[in-house]
């Protein structure tokens, strides 16, 4: 069954507001096995947007609009929709009803305003169309069916269309479209994308239900499967083997397969399990670090302290990096990022220190140590890991790769201590 998206709003193709209800759409249409092949944004112009509708209403079984639901002139979704589609409006009484609730309740907590003659344009529904009550508002939503087509009319403020779109929308269309799609999430960390694809290249080339697919995240590798089926059970039965494969090839690697848990979690469950007490000591990702894991929910169980020492004078501080190291091996090195590893567990008593140091550019780089050079060490129990990088990328983009390394060398040395 093919859907297709007309979100109607001057303000959307003027950029003034962000088209977030094509992207909650186009997700909850996906999750619904329908295939969706336009969007399109028309602005409040009767003509342009007659185009728009009739053309959408021609080439797809199922049109959902939305915007251009309210009381005023240039709101004209619903009038436009019913003339392509050969309705007269007739008036409603059991909206009628309800705007009038509506407003009664809305005027009592704004006792200066009252009914206006345009709200009752919203109580109009083109004949035999079916009315979805809006409970955080007053345009009503609206199914209008004619010829094997269907229009779905949704109002344009996100916390009208959402409640509306679970309540109603979403199993109107799920009887239209019995077969469901279901995916799960396998994130790897540590591989990068290059060789994960080639991996799985196999399994990629004789898929067909479950699908695979890859996304390249900041040193991160996430693997979608994907099946389609008549029920969620029926889904993952499909799903199973597959990952149980992906499982098998990728080991250790993988940290989750939960779509909705990130490596930051998965990092403080880890510290959570052990009973491990972590100290940060940061240099060019100024607290970045930190702030990830500071993310999670309760990491005040692991947490016990973070450093931000950018300075020599503060790596000599606060966490005891030899004055030595730094004259001799500079800030940027290997026997730095050591040292504020073990510095940082030694000054907090903590069990667990990862520590970053490194040139994030746009300036400070040397041919030796070009930009992008970055250290990141991790002391576990008095045994000190230390990798060396060199990221590309612009400022932002090295400490961001630096924090995630970070946080995966700490993995790695958790998992290990776990095995020990
Ligand atoms: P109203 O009764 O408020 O006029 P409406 O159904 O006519 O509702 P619009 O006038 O098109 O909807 O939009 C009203 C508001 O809803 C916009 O100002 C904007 O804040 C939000 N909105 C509209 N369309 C979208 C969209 N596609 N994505 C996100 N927000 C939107
Ligand atoms: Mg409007």
């Amino acid at each position: 069954m093919v859907v297709e998206l007309v979100c109607v709003g001057t303000e959307i193709l003027l950029g003034n507001i962000v088209n977030t209800n094509a992207a909650y759409l186009s997700e909850k249409c996906a999750n619904l096995g329908l295939s969706l092949y336009y969007q399109t944004v028309v602005g409040d112009n009767e003509e342009r947007m007659t185009t728009a509708i009739a053309t959408a209403i021609d080439r797809s079984d199922i049109v959902i609009l939305c915007g251009g639901l309210g009381p005023t002139k240039d709101d004209m979704t619903k009038e436009i929709t019913a003339r392509v589609m050969g309705r007269e409006l007739v008036e409603d009484p059991h909206t009628r009803e309800r705007i009038q609730a509506f407003m009664d309740n809305y005027i009592k907590s704004q006792p200066e305003s009252k009914i206006t003659a345009n709200n009752w344009k919203q109580a109009l529904i083109p004949q035999g169309a079916a009315v979805l009550d809006n409970h955080n508002g007053t345009a009503p939503g609206l199914i209008i069916e004619s010829g094997g087509k269907t229009a779905i009319l949704l109002p344009g403020p996100p916390n009208e269309l959402k409640p509306m779109f679970e309540e109603a929308v979403y199993p109107y269309l799920r009887k239209k479209q019995p077969e469901i799609i279901y995916s799960e999430m396998v994130k790897i960390c540590g591989i990068g994308e290059s060789k994960v694809e080639t991996d799985i290249s196999d399994l990629i080339a004789a898929q067909t239900n479950p699908t695979i697919a890859t996304y390249a995240k900041t040193a991160e590798v996430h693997i979608r499967v994907t099946a389609k089926a008549a029920s969620e059970k029926e889904a993952k039965q499909l799903i199973k083997p597959v990952v149980r494969e992906l499982k098998l090839r990728f080991g250790k690697n993988i940290y989750t397969t939960d779509e909705n848990k990130s490596l930051e979690e998965a990092v403080v469950e880890l510290l959570r399990a052990q009973h491990l007490r972590l100290t940060t000591v940061e240099s060019c990702t100024g607290g970045a670090l930190s702030a990830r894991i500071v993310n999670v929910p309760g990491a005040s169980d692991v947490l016990k302290q973070g450093f931000v020492t950018y300075s020599n004078s503060a790596k000599k501080k606060f966490i005891m990096v030899k004055k030595s190291t730094l004259k001799t091996h500079g800030a940027v090195s290997s026997k730095c990022a050591k040292e504020m590893a073990k510095g940082g567990n030694f000054t907090t008593g903590s069990d667990v220190a990862v520590s970053v140091t490194g040139i994030a550019g746009p300036d400070g780089g040397t041919p030796e140590k070009p930009v992008g050079t970055v250290f990141i060490a991790c002391c576990l129990k008095g045994e000190t890991k230390v990798r060396e990088f060199h990221f590309n990328g612009n400022r932002s983009k090295i400490r961001e790769q630096s924090v995630v390394n970070a946080l995966i060398l700490l993995r790695d040395c958790i998992l290990e201590n776990f095995k020990k």
